[in-house]
């Protein structure tokens, strides 16, 4: 399976970073290695001094597809959940500046948190979903998928236009603003409206 992630989808998170608003969606992957195992602390990657988290809306596909049209895109996940796109910003930074790929700074071990997954249909309208991050007990972003320049449906019809989907894929869907670094002993705890997903500790 495949973790495709969608950057720059918030507007408030463009403005924060200081990033070009894009005219298509920014799409970069990571490979299943990056998941965190359940249960386990994120550690601080070595090769960085600035890891910043990302709050996201995760859609899980259920159906294989290739060239999903929107009006159908609904048939191809009914989970939801919310995670981490775990980032090394300073080595992102330096790669960006050199036109280089971001996978080292987005894609090592344990950059992707996946929380629980809810049905859409527990869910309600999913280009209404409330979420949000708080690191030690403090909300630190804030979100609503109805603030995504490119909505779920819109992504997956994007998204299968270069890459098959399979069963399994999860799409990251974009962080909105109030990225920040983490340090150990951190907590950072994931809710959609009050209901958490995920608790994790960094180290
Ligand atoms: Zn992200």
């Amino acid at each position: 399976m495949k973790l495709i992630c969608i950057g720059r989808n918030y507007t408030d998170h463009i403005e924060e970073l200081e990033n070009e608003r894009p005219t298509d969606p920014v799409i970069f992957m990571k490979p299943d290695t990056a998941i965190l195992l359940k249960k386990q602390p994120f550690f601080i990657p070595d090769f960085s001094d600035d890891v910043h988290h990302e709050v996201e809306v995760l859609v899980k596909i259920k159906k294989v597809g290739k060239y999903i049209e929107k009006k159908f895109a609904n048939k191809y996940y009914d989970e939801i959940s919310l995670g981490i796109d775990f980032t090394a910003r300073d080595l992102q930074g330096s790669l960006k500046e050199k036109g280089l790929p971001w996978e080292k700074a987005k894609a090592f071990d344990g950059a992707a948190v996946i929380g629980s997954w809810i049905s859409k249909k527990e869910l309600g309208d999913v280009d209404n979903i409330d979420f949000h991050l708080e690191k030690n007990g403090e909300i630190v972003q804030e979100g609503n998928t109805r603030l995504m320049l490119w909505k779920i449906d819109e992504l997956i019809e994007y998204v299968s236009k270069y890459f098959t989907l399979k069963i399994g894929d999860v799409i990251f869907t974009g962080t909105p603003a109030g990225v920040g670094a983490v340090k150990p002993e951190d907590i950072l705890t994931g809710y959609i409206s009050n209901k958490q997903f995920f608790s994790i500790k960094v180290k």
